[in-house]
């Protein structure tokens, strides 16, 4: 095996081979043109059609065009009537705002820890985490993988509990044929650049349900309560954002929602020649997809297995040292977040409003404890990977995959050379 390129040797992959991330085409300049000369550039009908044809692509009945996955999150939990001062379950694992989103409504977020196979929410933990105040369940969906939905929508319904799906990285991810989104009371898309369907920036909020969706469009819009499709009486009936998102980044959406069904095969093919041309080597563990799931590799995450190579030191000193040697051989792989949520300082310091709020609230604070040694596999997991994101999507190809899968293997095949202290300086 060739020395590393990050001791002098030769590179895997010229990295001006990657495409940048979404491909845009005449579709999106002509439907975006369209939006930009049309009378309405506020909710028109590029919104009102986004609406309808994203409903029906993941199979919900009503869908709100929002300005961020966030503010969709949001009007999950207000759909489902959470309320000052009650507690929710959320994974420890998760990007900010799975958790945040809880403390915009005054809510309290309670961590579970994740499963380290599947690093989603560990459901055989959520139990143990409800407390008498415990109103609902962010399921996020994290890096396109869906939970099971049998499991944990049994824990639900057992316990009374609304669940709002986070599908801001699973777009056309499935549990048991059926897509995420479907499942839970409620659920949130983002379309931010980073994400598999994406349209700058922006999100969609689902639901099956009549009345979550009326109660998430009063949020959605000033606290009004008409409905999108109805005339407005410009009454704020109750406390209200402005969520909405406007025609033009409606338009780029629909185009590339049209494109959606060939990136996703695209994403599944690439992912399948990592999983194919990886090796089976001691330190390195390899993503899982269980059976009856279909991941959409939104994050492709590969993770040092530092008890089998017998590494002592730091790891994550060791872990940034493999992502250096990876980007010097021209793969673009990324540490994401260094802190698992509950060691994040809003929660630590339980105070997001001010004067301590929402914990302040009266009895809310019970039994709220954000010790980072009750979620050691989170912990374990966020010491140990590094993630592999836009370089799977198209317009990158098998071929490019194939560099990738080389480049993995040549670092991975040579973890006994891998030296932080040279490396990190
Ligand atoms: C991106 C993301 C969000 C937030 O979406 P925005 O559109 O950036 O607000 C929420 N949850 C997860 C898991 C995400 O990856």
């Amino acid at each position: 095996m060739s020395e590393l390129a990050i001791y002098g040797g030769p590179r895997t992959l010229d990295p001006s081979r990657i495409q940048p991330w979404p491909p845009v085409d005449q579709r999106d300049e002509e439907l975006v043109l369209n939006a930009l000369h049309a009378e309405k550039q506020a909710r028109g009908d590029h919104s009102i059609a986004l609406e309808r044809e994203f409903a029906e692509w993941n199979g919900n009945r009503y869908a709100i065009f929002t300005n961020s996955g966030t503010a969709a999150l949001h009007m999950g939990l207000v759909g489902c009537g959470v309320g000052a001062g009650d507690h929710v379950l959320v994974t420890a694992y998760t990007w900010s705002s799975s958790a945040t989103c809880i403390l915009h409504h005054n809510a309290i977020p309670i961590f579970v820890d994740i499963d380290f196979a599947t690093i989603n929410m560990d459901i055989a933990k959520i139990e143990a985490a409800i407390t008498p105040r415990t109103k609902a369940i962010v399921a996020v969906n994290l890096h396109g993988l869906a939970l099971d939905f049998d499991q944990l929508m049994a824990v639900a319904r057992k316990h009374n509990l609304k669940v709002i799906e986070d599908c801001c990285q699973a777009h056309g991810a499935l549990f048991d044929g059926r897509k995420v989104g479907t499942f839970g009371d409620a659920a949130a898309f983002s379309f931010n650049q980073n994400k598999c369907m994406c349209c700058g920036e922006g999100g969609m909020f689902v639901t099956n349900d009549e009345e979550v969706y009326r109660n998430a469009c009063s949020l959605w819009s000033f606290g009004e309560t008409r409905r999108p499709e109805e005339s407005r009486d410009y009454h704020a009936y109750a406390l209200g954002w402005m969520y909405r998102n406007n025609e033009i980044t409606a338009a780029f959406a629909r185009a590339q929602l049209e494109k959606y069904p060939h990136h996703f095969a695209n994403l599944l093919a690439n992912a399948a020649v990592l999983n194919r041309r990886l090796p089976s080597t001691p330190g390195l563990i390899l993503p899982t997809e269980p059976d009856g799931h279909t991941h959409n590799w939104y994050n492709y995450n590969l993770r040092i297995d530092f008890a089998a190579i017998g590494w002592t030191g730091s790891q994550v000193r060791f872990r940034d040292a493999v992502n250096r040697a990876l980007n010097a051989e021209g793969i673009p792989t990324s540490v994401w977040q260094r802190f698992i949520l509950p060691e994040m300082t809003v929660f630590q310091a339980k105070n997001a409003y001010g004067g301590g709020f929402p914990w302040s609230i009266p009895g809310a604070d019970e039994g709220v404890d954000y010790d980072p040694a009750n979620y050691p596999v989170a912990r374990r997991h966020c010491a140990s990977y590094i993630a592999l994101v836009m370089a799977l999507r198209a317009p990158n190809g098998p071929e490019i995959a194939e560099s990738i899968a080389e480049g993995i293997a040549k670092v991975f095949g040579q973890l006994d050379r891998i030296d932080p202290d040279r490396i990190l300086k």
